[in-house]
């Protein structure tokens, strides 16, 4: 006999979730407030053009977000660097390029970073001194939480130009907020994992398709091979637990009876859904601490090729990191596309300046800096420009968060929580959502078996 199971939000924590159950042989019912699957990893169509709300990267080490890529087949549609390699642009001219060596971690990054030109001869000496006191740094060790990396950085020698013309490049966009403000136990999973672990663990991989192809219609035509049911256009409005086991998924104008529930969704959407006594209130409570940190990404379209390489990061620039999206978005076929046009997008983190600021501005600041990173863009017409913005990207990672991110487990049987936000140990991220979504579905089947349930 199989147990029934809802998983609430069909981001990529939810997906994992309900293939890991379905899996095992539970009666799965995925249900998704969206007309779609992906949650924060989706893509939508303009006048023809696939466009990714966010552009997404992951790494090397990233090994449960690789394992459902390869679950979904997915693997193959996407490219991961054979070494580490990204070329940092300055304006005027100036580039770098970080890319490992061969010899193990934390070797693998020395002559780079030995060379890099944006820095001092003093500077760069000063990175080994952070980069080795870091391998005494425990993600897990309650006072790291509580440091700011920037304040860590400078009583380590970093000067307020190491810490924004190397450091940042790294931390901000990982950890969605400003390098400085990052709780010290979340850098600490970044930098052991990038500069101190594995050499190959911060090798950079990307989609090859638009996100929603990548993960949400896989996971649909997965989990509806699976046997699972996906619900669309499934907002759920409450949780209630059964007086002899089991709950009531309510829906607008439905319920679902379930033996199980996995409770997938943003922080903020989790807090009100939780049924009283699944979790002391002050903690639920808390998840309000654990706030929003936007992403903007600026996508550019130029009627010519202004960047030769699939992917930079600039510094001394207001822009970040730049991917070139031609071949993804399907540019030819679209209402854009003209053969050799070349479409860029931008992606800012920890982008509180831009979130709300209009289109018009950002197009008079941003079209500019480009053409000072890209002496091709400066005779480059541009002939499409627009603006996605995820106000609630991630969670401010900052310190005290890690205080506040639950554990898979409630304390209700047959309630298990998942998402990018819980404590995985990694900070907010697709790697952190898979993780979530594996913890959980253990921690389900762990708890049923306790209570009669049959796994
Ligand atoms: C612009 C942007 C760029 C990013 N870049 C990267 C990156 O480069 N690398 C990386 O690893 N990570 C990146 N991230 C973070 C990564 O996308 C997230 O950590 C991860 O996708 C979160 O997955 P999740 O399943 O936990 O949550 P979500 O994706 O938020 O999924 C939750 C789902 O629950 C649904 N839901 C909410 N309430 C209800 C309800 N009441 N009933 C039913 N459904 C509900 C939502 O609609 C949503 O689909 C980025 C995020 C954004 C927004």
């Amino acid at each position: 006999m199989s147990f029934k199971v809802a998983v609430i939000g069909g981001g990529l924590a939810g997906i994992t979730a309900a293939i890991a159950l379905a899996e095992s042989g539970a009666d799965v019912t995925l249900l998704e407030g969206r007309p779609r699957l992906g949650g924060a990893t989706c893509s939508f169509s303009r006048d023809g053009l696939t466009v990714d709300t966010g552009q997404h990267v992951f790494l090397g080490c990233c090994s449960a977000y690789r394992g459902l890529l390869a679950r979904l087949g997915m693997t193959e549609h996407t490219t991961l660097q054979d070494r580490f390699d990204v070329t940092v642009l300055a304006p005027g001219g100036k580039k770098a390029r970080l890319r490992r060596t061969a010899l193990p971690g934390p070797l693998h990054m020395l002559p780079a970073l030995g060379r890099y030109p944006f820095l001092s001869l003093a500077e760069r000496a000063s990175v080994a001194r952070p980069a080795l006191a870091m391998r005494f740094v425990d993600p897990a060790d309650p006072a790291a939480d509580t440091q700011r990396f920037g304040d860590w950085l400078a009583q380590r020698g970093q000067s307020e130009r190491t810490r924004r013309a190397l450091w940042d490049l790294f931390s901000v966009s990982a950890l969605n907020i400003a390098g400085d403000d990052a709780s010290l136990a979340l850098a600490a999973v970044v930098v052991k994992t990038g500069l101190l672990g594995k050499n190959n663990a911060a090798d950079i991989g990307v989609a090859a398709l638009p996100l929603g192809e990548l993960h949400g219609d896989a996971g649909a035509t997965l989990l509806a091979k699976l046997g699972a049911q996906v619900a669309l256009n499934a907002k759920v409005t409450a949780i209630e637990p059964n007086q002899d086991g089991g709950y009531r998924v309510r829906l607008a104008d439905d319920e679902l009876p379930t033996d199980a529930v996995v409770l997938a969704v943003p922080h903020e959407k989790a807090a009100p859904l939780m049924p009283p006594g699944a979790l002391p209130d002050e903690t639920v409570a808390g998840w309000a601490g654990l706030g929003a940190s936007p992403i903007v990404n600026v996508h550019v379209i130029y009627d010519r090729p202004v960047m030769d390489l699939p992917f930079v990061a600039a510094i001394d620039s207001p822009v970040q990191w730049v991917f070139d999206r031609t071949k993804i978005s399907g540019i030819s076929a679209s209402k854009h596309g003209r053969p050799g046009h070349q479409y860029l997008a931008i992606s800012l983190s920890a982008a509180d300046q831009y979130a709300d600021t209009p289109v018009a501005q950002l197009q008079e600041q941003f079209v500019p800096a480009l053409a000072e990173l890209f002496p091709a863009a400066r005779d480059a017409t541009v002939t499409e420009f627009f603006v996605t913005r995820e106000r609630r990207a991630t969670f401010r990672q900052a310190p005290g968060s890690g205080a506040l991110r639950p554990k898979a487990a409630t304390q209700m049987p047959g309630l298990a929580l998942a998402g990018a936000w819980t404590d995985t140990g990694w900070p907010d991220t697709m790697e952190g959502a898979v993780r979530s979504g594996l913890t959980a579905a253990a921690q389900l089947k762990a708890s049923l078996s306790t209570i009669g349930v049959p796994k």
